[in-house]
């Protein structure tokens, strides 16, 4: 199983866990590599967490001092989780993600619940889910360009709440157009894409982000890509890794990316 992970969150922003319970359950996972990537200052929207500046930098302080002390044992790496529409905020790496769509002047969250998102797609898109998706497609499409990201996360997050195609088909053109159409452009700029295990640890989903679907055609497009687990608690470090490299395998990738400690990526054969 590979044995990196570095899209994991913890009480800095929306996570249960400290730092140090992250870092110490990955390592005795056997983790090689592990990098904390915490959320962004997110009050422009609702539910509103992420690091302030402040929070950012004694974050920063803990981890180079977690670091240290894990020096020979586990290579430890300090990122962030930026926001399409947030504030840029600088850490060693940055995942750059869309959890929000924004319509008349208001911001909603795809991924905070159910609920909210059909309130939104009713009120804010007259109930039509494939405009809504052409929007949330547009968006992401402008994720490197906005944030400067060294990577794409959960691509399609907006499926959160859509086990069994609950509100939209994931399989016909009116879906699968704008969202290949920003994939495209976002390999096009170099940004490799996360198989994201997130929804699964959290029961929303049985498989990973993105779908199988749009796994192949990244494939094809000779795309690359990282498996991470998004995880906001220990229990979830790791999560559904043999089920998204077995994924990744059967769409035709045979390497994943692995972060460096001096740089850029090394490829792990799967
Ligand atoms: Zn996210
Ligand atoms: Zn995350």
């Amino acid at each position: 199983m590979i044995k990196a992970d570095f899209h994991t969150h913890t009480t800095y922003c929306d996570g249960k866990n400290t730092p140090r319970e992250m870092v110490e359950r990955a390592w005795g996972l056997g983790f090689t590599d592990f990098g904390l990537s915490g959320h962004a200052d997110f009050s422009f929207c609702d539910p509103g967490f992420g690091m302030s500046d402040e929070a950012l930098r004694q974050y920063r302080q803990e981890l180079l001092l977690l670091r240290e002390e894990y020096r020979g044992r586990m290579n430890l790496y300090i990122g962030i989780e930026l926001d399409c529409l947030g504030p840029i905020q600088k850490a060693e790496y940055a995942i750059g993600s869309t959890h929000c769509v924004e319509r008349d002047g208001e911001v909603i969250a795809v991924d905070d619940t159910a609920r909210k998102l059909e309130d939104g797609v009713m009120r804010l898109w007259k109930g039509d889910w494939y405009a809504f998706v052409r929007d949330y497609y547009e968006l992401e499409a402008q994720v490197y360009d906005r944030t400067g990201c060294d990577w794409v996360g959960h691509f399609d997050l907006l499926t959160k709440f859509n086990e069994g195609c609950r509100y939209f088909d994931e399989t016909c053109d009116d879906y699968l157009e704008p969202a290949l159409t920003a994939m495209r452009k976002l390999n096009e700029q170099g940004m490799p894409f996360e198989i994201n295990t997130g929804a699964m640890s959290r029961g929303y989903r049985s498989d990973p982000y993105p779908s199988r679907i749009l796994l192949r055609e990244l494939c094809q497009m000779g795309g690359r890509i990282l498996i991470s687990s998004d995880s906001h608690s220990v229990d979830a470090i790791g999560h559904g890794f043999a089920q998204a490299e077995r994924l990744a395998w059967e769409c035709g990738f045979r390497s994943v990316l692995c972060l460096r400690p001096e740089g850029g990526f090394r490829e792990i054969p799967l």
